[in-house]
């Protein structure tokens, strides 16, 4: 069993300067708290914290993450809480030990390698501190030490998360001792068998291969002698069971190649070192062609460097050989704990230092956003390591990556597009939530759906994938289409009724092509959306069907009777129904129909809307649209799929007419005092109707011109204060 001196010594090894004062106290109280536990191999718990502790030391880590090393089961399996941890231990240890808490309550159940990796980057998200990562990794590779005590069940379950998930965090982080140990013990509990062949025939060749380690390691450093590499480190190592393992799969070898199982190293003083070594190399051996790999130069994403290349070695066997620095061993075998000297012994490096290292944090992380002070990173290491992504569950357990800041809207497209499309409502973390509602790391989301259910233009106000963006807009964009079709169609009917034409005649006659060829439109229904959206006049359109000779007439037509028409039908309909469908007169009709702009408005005579009321449009079939109150109940009985947003033009000053149904006592001059009240409002009577009723009272009806809401209240007000007055009602229908 670890001890507490051992990991106090290799801790002083890094840090001679550091305080252990923390780690003795972490050591006392989790011995406190777990005193009584056993591990399943029947040990006190306590060992446990301390061989992670001891792995946090080997990785050259900070007391606050050996404290957390030792304390990390504590909040999770004893009565400890994260207050008294802080109380005793500080902020940092504090939001360490929550960190890997937290990180143990998430459990890895996907298979997919896509959704694996989202996975391992919404781990690193969610600790938002590298170093509890570094201590979730020390946890795993302790309990895969010591797996053979766990259940089979167990093993499986954690061995196959360790190897989807752990090994390769571990070498995204670029710690390689640690990624190897834990792909040979996953290798070990998963393909026990086959891990059982490849030991056994390593160790059946493990003579023939020492022999030939040493005869290839003397003829390099015979070549090596006399040059400046002359003091180089050279030698041959066998790889891991489970590299070797999937080697022979992806080729379909097997064992017999010892010397594919080997490679070999030349560790050289300095960059210029390596490439003259790999000169001689290749002047003793011919360079196999396409093997030569240049990672100084192209380092990999996790900042390993080094050059590789395979010769036609002694007895013409393929010998692989890595040449490096020794900073750039270090860096291949112990990872992103290299740099963390950088961080603890406070002498940052030289700026050429910092841009690598910053650099290499970058490319590890896939980090894309722009850093200011990458001293600052080495100097906190708490930051949103992710911080453009999201990490979610779905219902599955699969975990998805999003844009920061997106919504259920966004996660539900992100699935399928039929299911945002239908997407009606979410659950997160089993709360029903609104559609805006933003996304955090690990919420487990359910979308519920409706086949009814249409996206919504306000939709687009808060989703934050292009891809939701662009289904979104499409189908609001079908939608408005599909209305300026209807309109465009109403339009022109009414139109085309001017002649004694209908559509359908037209459509027949085919004498609708030459409009919309006219137009240079593909189509007839191309024409007709034009017509909607206010781009083409209907009044042109049926002039370019019209033969030469009906032209004229109606050119004559419209000659003999100019602005007479409107003035006569208006005064027949007592002024309730307005054309306003003059070209590029959609400021003119008072009110404005979202994407559209020339259309046919009429105002409805059930409710008499005017300028401030809240209304709705309906599409009427041969009539336009026609504006009704949002209140009114015969526009609830209407079509809703007919409905139109409709709301207000303000920069349009246009007289409504409406009727006021005002009770009044039966007096003499009373009508002058109403007639005085319109006058002074600036009121225009068009009808009024006054009967007395049974000698007392009199109802009188007046239908009046009225500029807008304001208006009306101001005229209602003063009509109200003249002595006599019982009532005024604005009149519905
Ligand atoms: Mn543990």
């Amino acid at each position: 069993m670890l001890r507490l001196n051992d990991i106090v010594d290799k801790f002083l090894a890094h840090h001679p300067d550091a305080d252990v004062d923390l780690i003795k106290k972490a050591y006392v109280y989790s011995a406190k708290v777990h005193a009584g536990q056993v591990r399943k191999s029947g040990e006190p718990y306590l060992v446990h914290p301390l061989e992670v502790a001891g792995l946090l030391a080997d990785l050259k880590l900070d007391a606050a993450s050996i404290c957390t090393g030792l304390l990390h089961d504590t909040v999770e399996d004893t009565l400890a809480t994260l207050e008294e941890v802080e109380t005793l231990f500080g902020k940092d240890v504090r939001e360490l030990v929550d960190g890997v808490t937290k990180l143990s309550q998430i459990s890895f159940t996907t298979r997919e390698e896509k959704l694996a990796e989202n996975f391992r980057k919404m781990l690193i998200a969610m600790a938002r501190d590298i170093r509890v990562i570094l201590i979730k990794l020390a946890d795993r590779l302790h309990n895969m030490r010591t797996l053979a005590f766990m259940s089979p069940d167990k093993q499986e379950k954690i061995a196959q998360e360790t190897q989807d998930i752990y090994a390769p965090l571990a070498n995204r982080l670029g710690i390689q001792w640690i990624k190897v140990e834990l792909e040979d013990l996953a290798f070990m509990y998963l393909k026990p068998r086959e891990h059982q062949e490849i030991s056994d025939s390593l160790g059946q060749t493990s003579r023939e291969r020492g022999l030939f380690i040493e005869k290839v390691v003397a003829i390099i450093r015979d070549k090596l002698q006399g040059t400046d590499c002359e003091k180089s480190e050279i030698y041959g190592r066998e790889k891991n069971l489970y590299s070797i393992y999937k080697k022979m799969i992806g080729k379909n070898v097997n064992l017999e190649d010892i010397h594919d199982l080997v490679a070999f190293r030349i560790i050289v003083d300095d960059v210029a070192q390596c490439y003259e070594a790999l000169g001689l190399m290749h002047a003793l051996w011919r360079p196999i062609p396409g093997r030569f790999k240049d990672y100084i130069a192209m380092p990999k994403p996790n900042m390993y460097q080094s050059l590789h290349t395979t010769v036609s070695g002694p007895e013409g066997e393929r010998v692989e050989i890595q040449i490096r620095t020794r900073e750039m061993h270090e860096i291949a075998e112990e990872g992103i704990a290299a740099h963390w000297k950088y961080k603890e012994t406070g002498s940052l490096p030289t700026s050429d230092k910092t841009d690598r290292s910053f650099a290499w944090l970058r490319q590890l992380l896939d980090w894309q956003k722009e850093l200011t002070d990458p001293g600052e990173f080495l100097e906190s290491v708490k930051v949103d390591l992710f911080s453009d992504e999201v990490y979610v569950f779905t219902p599955r357990g699969d975990v998805m990556e999003l844009p920061r800041g997106s919504t259920p809207v966004d996660f539900a497209y992100s699935i399928h597009s039929d299911v945002g499309n239908h997407c009606s409502g979410a659950k997160v973390n089993g709360k029903i939530v609104p559609l805006r509602y933003q996304l955090h790391n690990g919420d487990a989301i359910e979308i519920f759906t409706n086949p009814n259910q249409k996206p919504n233009k306000d939709w687009l106000s808060f989703v934050r994938t292009s891809r939701a963006r662009n289904k979104v807009r499409a189908v609001v964009r079908a939608e408005q289409r599909q209305r300026s079709l209807d309109i465009g169609r109403e339009l022109l009917e009414r139109e085309l009724k001017r002649f004694g034409l209908s559509l359908q005649r037209v459509t027949k006659d085919k004498s609708i092509e030459r409009a919309f060829k006219d137009g240079k439109y593909n189509n007839a229904e191309e024409l007709l959306v034009g017509i909607g959206y206010g781009k083409i006049n209907p009044a042109s359109a049926v002039e370019r069907m019209l033969p030469e000779d009906k032209r004229i007439e109606a050119k004559d037509d419209k000659a003999k009777e100019p602005e007479k028409a409107p003035d006569q039908a208006q005064s027949r309909l007592g002024k309730l129904l307005e054309r306003v469908t003059r070209r590029g007169s959609s400021a003119s009709s008072g009110v404005k129909i979202e994407g559209i702009e020339d259309m046919l408005v009429r105002y409805a005579r059930c409710c008499h809307p005017v300028p401030g009321d809240d209304v709705v449009g309906y599409i009427t079939r041969g009539r336009g649209i026609t504006v009704h109150r949002a209140d009114c109940d015969k526009a609830r009985e209407l079509d809703s799929a007919r409905r139109v947003k409709v709301s207000w033009d303000t920069k349009v000053k246009q007289e409504r007419n409406i009727s006021l149904k005002i009770i009044t006592e039966e007096r003499e001059g009373m009508l002058a005092d109403l007639t005085q009240a319109f006058t002074k409002s600036a009121v225009n009577i068009t009808q009024a109707n006054c009967k007395v009723v049974d000698k007392q009272y009199a109802i009188n009806t007046f239908e009046i011109g009225i500029d807008d809401l304001d208006h009306l209240k101001k005229l209602v007000k003063s009509i109200e204060a003249i002595k006599g007055v019982h009532s005024v009602e604005r009149v519905r229908s």
